[in-house]
């Protein structure tokens, strides 16, 4: 396991991918790199160093601490040569001592090499103003969340997916009903036609996508989806240049039951989809055979800001790095709902007054 960085071969400055062109930029000389010239170049590599395996000395500590600690890994920045202490989900990040944007090419190889990712299309700067705009629109929000300081935490972080394509055969049985009611005299008539009806046919699901992150918020790592996937490429290490990354840290196996329940749910929507023209439909039977299923590991882009409230809770922000689509929670200030709540009584206090006068 190793740490690269990319570096101009003009001028040795650090090579970023800028998500405005689509291409690699160096942050000194302003050069321009496509894909392809980056993969040409060969990474600057720093060491990696196993982690101070502490067992002779603190036997009597807990086993847990042991684990975490045999589990981390010190990395040697390819620039300045600091130490770079990561997550054990890191998979890119900067030297906290040089700046330098350095990816960890040991987390995204091998068995956790990403088939695919989508590049960042949305940079720092587009964020921060769509970021301002989005908390301007909504009332009782505290100022400290908007800060300058606050502002400046806005990072660009690859998030770990799994996107699944399945194709099934599908049969379904069902009842239809139609109703004719009339009248002739005296009496009223009613008629319901039966009908069996019978449905068979492909189905074919398309990037059903499942947040790949213990840590992350269920809730955040899905309200930044859709992505539009015919952007998709195929994963280079280069793309994580000037960004966070996250590696997967849950697998296939934990995720394909919920799948595959989904994958149902829709298949039977779609079938059920075809029948038409009855007042009512019974589904009797439904059978969903999955033929062929594909699982992708995807890098998804997202922006995102983490603010910690006066009670200590933390808020998250997130917006989809590709097309700008927001998801957020956000504090609530109460000290400006009150006074906003006092207007509105005073006002109507005040109405009531003219009113009970002139009356
Ligand atoms: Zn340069
Ligand atoms: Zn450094």
């Amino acid at each position: 396991m190793a740490v690269v960085s990319y570096k101009c071969p003009h001028c040795g400055g650090e090579l970023i991918f800028s998500p405005t062109t689509q291409k690699y930029k160096c942050e000194y000389c302003l050069s321009d790199f496509s894909q392809e010239e980056l993969e040409a170049l060969k990474p600057e590599e720093g060491s990696e160093e196993k982690a101070v395996n502490f067992e002779e000395d603190t036997q009597e500590e807990n086993t847990t601490e042991k684990e975490t600690q045999e589990e981390a890994v010190i990395y040697h920045c390819p620039s300045c040569g600091a130490e770079i202490v990561t997550d054990e989900t890191t998979a890119a990040t900067f030297c906290y001592y040089c700046h330098n944007p350095v990816v960890l090419s040991g987390r995204v190889s091998g068995e956790f090499l990403p088939d695919k990712i989508i590049p960042f299309a949305i940079d720092k700067k587009q964020a921060t103003e769509k970021f301002l705009d989005y908390v301007h629109s909504k009332k009782f929000v505290p100022k400290a969340f908007f800060n300058k300081q606050q502002i400046e935490k806005i990072s660009g972080v690859y998030f770990p997916y799994w996107m699944v394509d399945m194709d099934m055969e599908g049969s379904m049985q069902a009842e239809g009903r139609n109703v004719r009611v009339w009248r002739s005299g005296d009496t009223e008539y009613t008629e319901t036609k039966v009908y069996r009806v019978e449905r068979e046919g492909d189905v074919h699901l398309e990037d059903i996508t499942k947040n790949a992150l213990k840590k992350s918020n269920a809730k955040l790592a899905e309200g930044v989806l859709p992505y539009d996937v015919s952007k998709v490429q195929k994963f280079h290490m280069g793309f994580l240049s000037g960004f966070l990354a996250e590696k997967r840290d849950i697998e296939r196996t934990e995720l394909n039951k919920q799948v595959q329940q989904e994958a149902n749910e829709y298949g039977e929507k779609i079938l059920r989809g075809t029948v038409k023209g009855y007042s009512s439909i019974s589904v009797k039977s439904c059978h969903l055979n999955q033929t062929q299923e594909n699982w992708d590991y995807t890098m998804l882009p997202v922006w995102t800001v983490t603010y910690k409230g006066k009670n200590g809770k933390m808020y998250y922000y997130s917006m989809n790095g590709q097309d700008g689509k927001v998801y957020g929670e956000l504090p609530i200030d109460y000290k400006k709902v009150w006074i906003l709540g006092g207007i509105v009584f005073g006002l109507v206090l005040i109405l009531a007054l003219i009113g009970g006068y002139l009356l």
